[in-house]
């Protein structure tokens, strides 16, 4: 009987479950298991001062190769990882290797810019997060203003608790960014009212700002708003010559995308920095 009801139950979902569903339930056991096995790494993108082509920040971004289907994209498995919860251990781990990194940079000498990671809404929520991030950082022996938090939109939906834990974060010392900013739910006047450091300009808006468009004179006007209310004004997916131009000529601050660089792994990047702490000191580079 039992074996029948299970073979009803097969063909109710076989009827009805579709390819996506399949994939992400296989998706899911993969997940869990990629986490046992150490298949993600993190890679990271520079960000630059727009005037002074200094590398300023760096964006830590999840990597996973899986042994035999390859590589996965963030977009594919980190909205898996939020639904099932699997985003708060997961998410820890990627906290503790970037500030584990970025103590590894630090003690080498470079000093000037903070790692970005970012958290999710799900791991925001956690009750534990500010213990497990002010452990983590003592643990870790990093300074608190080495980690900026890349946090978005859709927490201002819930306004009154979000407000909370963002003044506890930024009581830590924790940098705090607000990503993608430009698709949802806050305005610039808004997020005045919360610690927040910086807003990341989202990729869609950057992408058409070269002509006399609409979206050129948006992304002028949220630098414009932005930088009086004194954040400090990122644009992501910068591609061409013609966006550094538009942002530099609007006194937009800090760029990053791939006309700069690609995320690279920790050894690939560390030549960028050596290459600009060079840059930096002439008298070194004589020889
Ligand atoms: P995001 O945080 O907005 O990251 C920027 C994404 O744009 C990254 O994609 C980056 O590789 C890509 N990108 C940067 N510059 C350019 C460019 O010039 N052109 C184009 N076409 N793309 C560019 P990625 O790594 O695939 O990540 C996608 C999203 O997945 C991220 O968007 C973020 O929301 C999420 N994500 C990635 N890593 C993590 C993580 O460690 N934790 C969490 N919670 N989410 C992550
Ligand atoms: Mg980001
Ligand atoms: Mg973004
Ligand atoms: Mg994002």
């Amino acid at each position: 009987q039992a074996k029948d009801r299970g073979k009803n139950t097969y063909q109710f979902y076989s009827n009805n479950l579709d390819g996506i569903s399949t994939w992400k339930m296989k998706l899911e056991n993969w997940l869990r298991r990629a986490m046992e096995q150490n298949q993600m790494t993190l890679h990271y993108q520079p960000q630059f001062h727009l005037v002074t082509g200094k590398i300023v920040g760096v964006e830590a971004l999840i990597r996973w190769n899986h042994p035999e289907y390859g590589y996965i994209a963030p977009s594919e498995f980190i909205p898996l990882a939020e639904e099932t919860g699997l985003i708060v251990p997961l998410g820890k781990w990627i906290l503790r290797v970037a500030c584990e990194q970025r103590k590894a940079w630090k003690d080498a000498g470079f000093n000037d810019f903070p790692i970005a990671v970012n958290v999710s809404v799900r791991q925001f929520q956690d009750e534990h997060f500010i213990q497990f991030i002010s452990g983590m950082l003592e643990d870790v022996g990093l300074e608190a203003n080495y980690l900026e938090l890349e946090i978005t939109e859709s927490l201002m939906q819930n306004l009154e608790n979000s407000t909370i834990i963002l003044n506890q974060l930024k009581s830590l010392g924790v940098l705090l960014s607000v990503d993608d900013f430009g698709t949802g739910y806050s305005s610039l006047s808004y997020l005045k009212h919360l610690p927040i450091d910086k807003i990341k300009i989202v990729k869609s808006f950057v992408d058409d700002i070269t002509n006399h468009s609409n979206q050129g004179m948006m992304v002028k006007t949220i630098i414009d708003m932005g930088v009086n209310l004194k954040f400090t004004v990122i644009a992501e997916g910068i591609e061409t010559e013609e966006q550094v131009t538009f942002l530099t000529r609007n006194a937009c601050q800090i760029g990053q995308g791939y006309y700069y660089s690609k995320p690279l792994s920790a050894e690939k990047l560390e030549n960028f920095l050596f290459e600009d702490k060079v840059k930096l000191r002439p008298d070194m580079n004589e020889e």
